[in-house]
């Protein structure tokens, strides 16, 4: 490996849109002096998203978890939630900060997400939700979820954090279930700095986002819900007007880079690469690899011999939530039902993407990992 290499810290940086037309928003946002409590620019960023995933409202947010959090209580969830233990902590946490609790699902062992066939068995006369979560690009499988929901009369809503810019048989998600979290976090594939949405086609549950996001404010001095503030300023909404216009070539750079990867990894014996559906849109954010026992090293010992090498490689989304506080404590034997999730967590990583990775650099990755 040569020296250059090692010394580039090799972790798929933020994308950033064009600098000049980002100056000159932020230029025109001084001139107006407004700077947040939905400005223009967050109108016009609400009205783009909405478009694209076609989609009745879209609601942007401060950040994705806010976002959930706004939901879930928009929504009237209370007592359990069911969602999946491999996800981002978040997920658990927008439930628990509510004094809701999380019930840990197991997954389907080919898609990562949330098995459906595993979610009877958590249903309790308190359950009033499925909280699904399309991980790494790839949407849960909807309509199983959708027909367990209507069965025993649950709300299902979606964590749809990895799945912007994504579709399900056809259509964007951003339409499925209640409503749908997005966000825009700056190590998304498509960022606004911090952010995050809320989609839905419902009239009446768009309408209570709004207010909730608002501190309840229904006009200057009526305030007619309880509230908090989940607003985005226009400096975020213009990173993210930015970033929406080279959306198709962040997309393109991502489809690239998956290319060079999977070129590579899958004649590496014991290593499996994560596989998207060719017919639908896709992201292609999560280079995903599975690291199998026939791979000589274990998923950490290839970690760290990437992390030697200056490749911040990621163990996402080891322990899982249900190996965290408070979860682990308040859950001590959760982990007896996640079979496929305790297996899983250890033996994942995810590589580097995105447009700071280019082709080059991905050959000297997947040569660190040739065996
Ligand atoms: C990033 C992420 C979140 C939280 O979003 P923030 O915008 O960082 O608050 C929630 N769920 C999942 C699955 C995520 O990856």
């Amino acid at each position: 490996m040569n020296s250059s290499f090692k010394k580039t810290l090799h972790d798929g940086r933020p994308n950033i849109g064009d600098r000049q037309k980002f100056h000159q928003y932020v230029d025109e946002i001084f001139d107006r002096r407004w700077l947040t409590n939905r400005g223009q620019l967050v109108q016009e960023f609400e009205k783009e998203l909405a478009d694209y995933l076609g989609v009745k409202h879209c609601v942007i947010m401060c950040n994705g978890t806010i976002a959930l959090e706004i939901a879930i209580r928009a929504l009237n969830l209370d007592g359990e939630v069911i969602v999946p233990s491999l996800t981002f902590i978040a997920t658990a946490h927008a439930l628990q900060w509510q004094q809701i609790k999380p019930v840990f699902c197991d997954i389907d062992r080919n898609t990562y997400n949330i098995d459906p066939y595993e979610i009877e068995k958590h249903i309790t006369d308190k359950t009033s939700a499925i909280l699904g979560v399309h991980l790494y690009s790839r949407p849960c499988d909807i309509e199983a979820l959708q027909k367990i929901a209507d069965k025993h009369g649950l709300k299902l809503l979606f964590d749809a954090a990895h799945a912007f810019g994504c579709s399900y048989k056809g259509q964007m998600i951003g339409n499925f279930g209640e409503c749908e979290v997005f966000s825009f976090h700056a190590t998304k594939f498509f960022n606004t700095f911090e952010g995050g949405a809320i989609t839905t086609n419902n009239d009446k549950l768009a309408e209570k986002v709004r207010l909730m996001q608002n501190f309840g404010f229904s006009g200057m001095d009526n305030v007619v819900h309880v509230g908090t503030n989940g607003k985005m300023s226009e400096i975020c909404a213009a990173m993210g007007l930015v970033n929406f216009d080279e959306m198709d070539e962040i997309v393109a750079v991502n489809k690239r880079n998956y290319e060079c990867y999977k070129m590579a990894i899958p004649s590496i014996a014991g290593l499996h690469l994560i596989d998207f559906d060719e017919k639908e849109k896709c992201n292609w954010q999560y280079i995903v690899v599975e690291v199998g026992v026939n791979y000589p090293l274990s998923r950490d010992e290839l970690v760290s011999e990437l992390h030697a090498n200056n490749v911040r490689a990621r163990k996402y989304f080891w322990p899982g939530c249900h190996r965290m506080e408070p979860y682990k404590t308040l859950f001590p034997h959760a982990g007896e039902m996640l079979t496929i999730t305790e297996e899983v967590v250890s033996r994942l990583l995810v590589l580097p993407t995105g447009t700071s990775v280019d082709e080059t650099t991905i050959t000297k990755i997947v040569g660190l990992m040739q065996r």
